[in-house]
């Protein structure tokens, strides 16, 4: 049985103030209304102490939305994974495609990344995605298994069993262009194919402008386990209807 997992990815936005008043609207809705879905806040790293305190002891998890593929030391910027897990953080977001695109991230890089953040104990949370113009020439499933791939070469099938996967297309992401539920299913149900034995266990979620209106119709595929939200996490109703929807 696996359990439901929504995840906020807060991005670069807001300030320390408006952080903790999210994360105070998340937390005290959340115990109320969810038993069975797990949720996960990932803050601006410079704000991950002040949002942590301000969870209390609500049942919200804490993740990073990057984390550094060294361990330690001179890696100027970088923000390393026992440094993540020493602030309160359970999971780190390694290989978002903003990531990819934006600083050059390659799938080796991001399979480091994952590495380390399991050695020091954070979950992953791995994305993969094709981009319009990969899914326009149907090189989608061929994108996701490089991507994959590279991972499972650096730690191994098993090691994927206790991380995320979340299926983000890069033209969905932040666009309002939602993926119809066969597409998200079709690429999720592939990725659990590659995932062997334990495939069964793992989480895999979908991403990419999930929302209030949509997020109930996601949740009935069979292969979607929950959702990497962007926008829509950074309103605490929102964040928490999408999480009712997970939980049924
Ligand atoms: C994301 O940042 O991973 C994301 C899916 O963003 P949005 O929900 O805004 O599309």
């Amino acid at each position: 049985m696996r359990r439901p997992l929504v995840i906020g990815n807060w991005k670069m936005n807001g300030s320390r103030h408006s952080s903790v008043e999210l994360a105070k609207g998340v937390a005290s809705r959340f115990d109320a209304i969810a038993q069975e879905v797990e949720a996960v806040v990932c803050p601006p790293d410079v704000f991950l102490a002040d949002v942590a305190l301000a969870l209390g002891g609500s049942a919200v998890g804490l993740g990073a939305q990057n984390v550094s593929q060294f361990e330690s030391g001179a890696y100027t910027g970088d923000v390393s994974a026992s440094m993540l897990a020493e602030l309160g953080c359970s999971y780190a977001i390694v290989g978002h495609s903003e990531r990819r695109a934006c600083y050059g991230e390659t799938s080796s890089q991001v399979a480091a990344k994952f590495a380390t953040a399991q050695r020091k104990g954070l979950a992953p949370i791995l994305c993969v995605g094709e981009t319009l113009a990969d899914r326009e020439a149907n090189k989608t499933l061929a994108v996701i298994r490089e991507q994959i791939s590279a991972v499972v070469e650096t730690v191994g099938l098993g090691a994927l069993s206790s991380a995320i996967v979340a299926y983000e297309p890069v033209w969905a992401i932040g666009t309002g262009e939602v993926a119809s539920p066969d597409q998200a299913q079709e690429v999720l149900a592939f990725i659990r194919t590659l995932l062997g034995e334990k495939a069964d266990e793992t989480r895999l979620i979908y991403g990419g402008s999930v929302s209030a209106e949509n997020a109930a119709q996601l949740f009935e595929q069979e292969d979607i386990d929950g959702a990497l939200v962007g926008g829509a996490s950074l309103h605490a109703e929102q964040f928490m209807a999408i999480c009712q929807m997970a939980e049924m």
